[in-house]
């Protein structure tokens, strides 16, 4: 499958319909592959820690999540599609999920939302089967692992946050017999209703991040990193890093 380096990590450059239906194939093998969203912060974690580049190189698919990668990809010269986002990502596969009677687990977030959570996604999907939930603090992974495998889950959504959650699929992917883990950070706090995504029309302009950084300002540190991703995306090339 071809793929699109953006400063050390290899998107997969399609629409949203081709990755649900790659990720639907992959759900139905059990071999416990993984699907990464990775947005700037995540490329420049990447690009300190070899460990975890070689982590979200391990990933059967990788979607540009944020509006930064687009941009990075732009000023390489390397355009991509589009942006998938990890959580509408989520809503096309779920909905596939109910269609087809595939189970799903959630794991991940503060105890009581992923409970919020499948029943909010139940209210909405009534024909999906959500097989299991547990939530993300928890100390060992085996018994977690296994207790996705007792409730014979296909797809399993891991919203531990980065880098936790990606090195979580990698680690115990195989061990919980599913066939896909998704990766997708604060994503069971927006389907349990305790956190809000940014209005439709921010979505669109490319504005979310402001949105999250009004309601939640001690993203700040995060943030910050944003435009210095730019300026090193911007100069990318002349480093001759570019792999081409
Ligand atoms: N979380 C978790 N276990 C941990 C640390 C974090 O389950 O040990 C959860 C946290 O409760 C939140 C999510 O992971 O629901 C991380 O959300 P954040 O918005 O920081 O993730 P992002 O989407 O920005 O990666």
């Amino acid at each position: 499958m071809k793929k699109t380096d953006v400063m050390g990590v290899a998107f997969d450059d399609m629409t949203m319909a081709e990755a649900v239906e790659r990720a639907m194939a992959l759900a139905k093998t059990g071999k416990g592959d993984y699907v990464v969203t990775p947005n700037p912060e995540l490329v420049l974690m990447a690009q300190k820690d070899p460990a975890y580049a070689e982590t979200l190189a391990g990933a059967a698919l990788t979607l540009p999540d944020g509006i930064g990668v687009i941009y990075a990809a732009k000023l390489l010269k390397r355009p991509l599609t589009g942006r998938v986002p990890g959580i509408d990502f989520a809503w096309a596969l779920m909905e596939r999920l109910a269609a087809e009677g595939e189970k799903l687990y959630l794991l991940g977030a503060k105890p009581g939302v992923a409970e919020q959570a499948a029943a909010n996604l139940k209210e909405k999907y009534p024909r999906l089967e959500i097989c299991g939930v547990h939530d993300g603090y928890f100390q060992e992974d085996g018994p977690v692992a296994a207790e996705i495998k007792a409730a014979q889950a296909d797809v399993v959504f891991v919203c531990l946050g980065a880098p936790k959650q990606e090195e979580w699929m990698r680690r115990n992917g195989p061990e919980t017999g599913a066939g896909l883990l998704v990766g997708l950070g604060g994503s069971l706090d927006v389907f349990a209703g305790t956190v809000r995504r940014a209005p439709e029309w921010m979505q669109k302009v490319g504005l979310e991040w402001l949105y999250r950084l009004i309601k939640q300002p001690s993203r700040i540190g995060r943030m910050v990193k944003l435009p210095g991703f730019l300026v090193k995306a911007a100069f990318w090339k002349n480093k001759g890093g570019d792999g081409s």
